[in-house]
């Protein structure tokens, strides 16, 4: 199912989100990014009908889906907590979006049972959620969204929540999951997002400020807030402007000078913190770097006037 939001708007005090235009096709996959407070969560749930828009459609599927109740939009939701009832089992807990439409108990839990097998919890379906680690209660959650077939799958942060290894015992189910469907997975973390889809939105304060291909904005940020976001964390004053470049866009040379503050060893690589004039300069170094000055290039970077 399609999925196309028109002049989404919505105000919580000083913040305002939209207007979002924003059209996602079936079966694609869309991953949303910003940083803390730009509105991902509100845009999620004005999709899911959890929260109702200041103005503008969801259509999903080409119908006006605005007022339409959650449980009738077809859409899944896995958010960053588990929402899980803690008195009841797994099973229980999967089957429980059947029961409550009527779904006689035979047909539901076996639904549930076989959703769970396909997330690997076959043997968990017994326990009860305080028995499961972080990673199997996410996937529990995967599992109560996809019990109901949703064609259209939403993700508030899922791994945000957990902690990296368990981040890299759900991902794969959560990218299973994802075949077929329509997703829009709403993330912080950028490396995050290009895992999950090719086609990247990115929202600041309220606004898509980029929606394309993730290598083409990663390689070409259209502005400097989204390449600091996007990990440009390196800013010189230069003929153009700002240059803004990754701590790997530098190589040993002669064209800056700065004085060593720190170095560090990680994941067989050197990295330096360096003060060039008035500004700290983080830097990957091919070997072992001097102590005292840094002498380097900077072999690609983007300008921006600001
Ligand atoms: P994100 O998910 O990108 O971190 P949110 O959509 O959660 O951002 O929040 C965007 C802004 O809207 C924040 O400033 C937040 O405090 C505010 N906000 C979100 N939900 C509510 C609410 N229910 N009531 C008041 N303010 C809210
Ligand atoms: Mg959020």
């Amino acid at each position: 199912m399609s999925l196309e939001l028109r002049g989404i708007v919505k105000s919580f005090g000083d913040f305002s989100l939209g207007p979002i235009n924003l059209k996602i096709e079936s079966g694609e996959r869309v991953a949303v990014v910003g940083p803390s407070g730009s509105g991902k969560s509100t845009l999620l749930r004005i999709i899911a009908g959890l929260t109702p828009p200041d103005g503008g459609a969801v259509f999903i599927n080409g119908t006006d889906a605005t007022k339409t109740e959650p449980w009738r939009r077809g859409v899944g939701v896995v958010f960053q907590t588990p929402a899980l009832f803690p008195s009841l089992t797994v099973l229980e807990n999967v089957a429980e979006p059947l029961l409550s439409r009527g779904v006689s108990k035979g047909e539901a839990y076996g639904r549930a049972r076989d959703v769970l097998v396909r997330l690997g919890l076959g043997d968990l379906v017994h326990r009860y959620p305080a028995q499961l680690s972080r990673g199997q209660q996410q996937r529990v959650s995967l599992a109560r969204a996809l019990v109901l077939e949703p064609q259209i799958l939403l993700f508030d942060e899922p791994l945000t929540a957990l902690d990296p290894p368990l981040r890299g015992e759900v991902l794969p189910y959560i990218y299973e999951a994802s075949r077929g469907r329509t997703v829009l997975y709403v993330t912080h973390d950028f490396e995050e997002a290009t895992f999950i889809a090719r086609r990247v939105v990115v929202i600041m304060n309220g606004r898509v400020v980029a929606d394309g291909d993730s290598v083409e904005i990663f390689e070409n940020p259209p502005s400097s807030a989204v390449a600091e976001f996007l990990g440009y964390s390196n800013k010189l004053p230069a003929d153009c402007g700002h240059l803004y470049f990754r701590p790997w866009d530098v190589r040993p040379g002669s064209g800056y000078r700065g004085r060593v503050i720190a170095v560090w060893y990680k994941a067989g690589k050197y990295e330096v913190l360096a003060r060039v004039s008035d500004s700290y300069i983080r830097l990957h170094w091919p070997h072992k770097p001097p102590t005292d000055i840094i002498e380097f290039d900077i072999a690609r970077g983007k300008c921006f006037r600001d």
